[in-house]
């Protein structure tokens, strides 16, 4: 009997949630074969978060200590992971569908000359060994049945498409150390500097309200009113391409494709025309509302609710109808 290790993607021993996803699905996959869940943590910071994960069913977790795996190396961390697989022989070997889950895969992958899924949301384990399994493409506007054979599996979750579920457990998760050994090779690609980003506010990736500003907006300035409708909501600012574009945010405000994924409980999104590129960002999102001048703009297709009309008059009027109700509340 062997297991399936799930790699917890954390920054510094902070957790990124996405890991519990990705848990979520694993821990499917391993009842289906009668393994246990075990994960893998890198790097020594990451220990105090070994106990919480029994809540997501996992027995055993793989510290893996090297003093040069404090900060991401794609190369070392994949090496330290392939030093892990070859003493531990997993069935299959998972991380989240980050863009750091899924490069350290590839590499993993690569090194062993075996196939990785990425993004997968479905696995359905099979009589003859092979996994079947579906996949986000394209961004996520297409979904890919394929079928993954050979050992160990390599695959990763795609974020957001799983609710992360907590199960009962009671037993305490045993801490297994191992300290790979890593040359100077594997570590030529590595985090040598890191400058912290000045941000008010809660993360986007965060926020359980997003208000998205596109063309529309018009300008830096134009955000402006964004911002003060998210603070008193209590929400985050994003924005689509053609924003960041223009140097009005900054990338990392990007929604969509090539920017970040959010799964808000409401997204506002004001003067964004709905591209596929921007909405397969806002895929998780559990209600959409668009303020848009145009009536046809392809938003509405996909908005629960939608405003046709100039947002630099609505949105004025929306944040003075909140202060309003705010200060009726006292
Ligand atoms: P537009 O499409 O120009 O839409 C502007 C909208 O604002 C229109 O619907 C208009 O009616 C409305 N509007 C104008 N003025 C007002 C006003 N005063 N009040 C109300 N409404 C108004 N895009 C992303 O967002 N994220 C990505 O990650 C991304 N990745 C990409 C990757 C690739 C490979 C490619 C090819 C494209 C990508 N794009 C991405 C770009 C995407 O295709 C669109 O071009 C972009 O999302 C459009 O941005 P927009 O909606 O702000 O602008």
């Amino acid at each position: 009997m062997t297991m399936i290790l799930g790699i917890i993607e954390h920054d510094r021993g902070k957790l990124n949630e996405t890991s519990l996803e990705m848990l979520t699905l694993a821990r499917g996959v391993a009842q289906a074969l009668n393994v246990p869940l075990e994960a893998v943590l890198i790097g020594e910071e990451a220990r105090p978060l070994a106990d919480s994960l029994k809540d997501y069913g996992v027995s055993k977790v793989h510290l893996i200590k090297h003093e040069a795996l404090r900060d991401y190396a794609p190369l070392a961390w994949a090496r330290s992971v392939i030093k892990l697989i070859e003493a531990k022989q997993p069935k299959g070997v998972t991380a989240a569908g980050t863009d750091r889950g899924n490069e350290l895969l590839a590499h993993v992958g690569a090194q062993l000359g075996v196939v990785m899924a990425a993004n997968c949301t479905e696995i359905r384990p099979q009589a003859d060994g092979s996994w079947e399994l579906t996949r986000l493409r394209w961004g996520g506007s297409l979904l890919e049945d394929a079928e993954l054979r050979g050992e160990p599996k390599l695959f990763t979750v795609a974020p957001h498409t799983i609710a992360a579920e907590p199960v009962s457990s009671a037993s305490n998760v045993a801490v297994e150390e191992f300290t790979p050994e890593i040359s100077e090779q594997d570590t030529r690609v590595r985090v040598t500097e890191r400058i912290e980003e000045e941000r008010k506010g809660i993360p986007l990736t965060e926020a359980k309200i997003v208000i998205g500003g596109g063309r529309g907006v018009g300008s830096a300035e134009g955000f402006k009113a964004l911002e003060e409708l998210a603070e008193l909501l209590g929400g985050a600012v994003g924005c689509s391409r053609v924003a960041t574009n223009n140097g009005w945010r900054p990338h990392t405000d990007q929604i969509g494709q090539t920017g970040v994924q959010i799964a808000p409980d409401l997204y506002i999104a004001c003067g964004i025309s709905g591209a596929i590129q921007h909405m397969v960002g806002v895929k998780g999102a559990k209600r959409i509302l668009a303020i848009n001048k145009d009536p046809e703009a392809p938003i509405f297709q996909r908005a629960d609710y939608g405003v046709v009309g100039d947002l630099h008059e609505i949105i004025p009027k929306l944040i003075e109808e909140i202060k309003k109700a705010k200060a009726s509340k006292g």
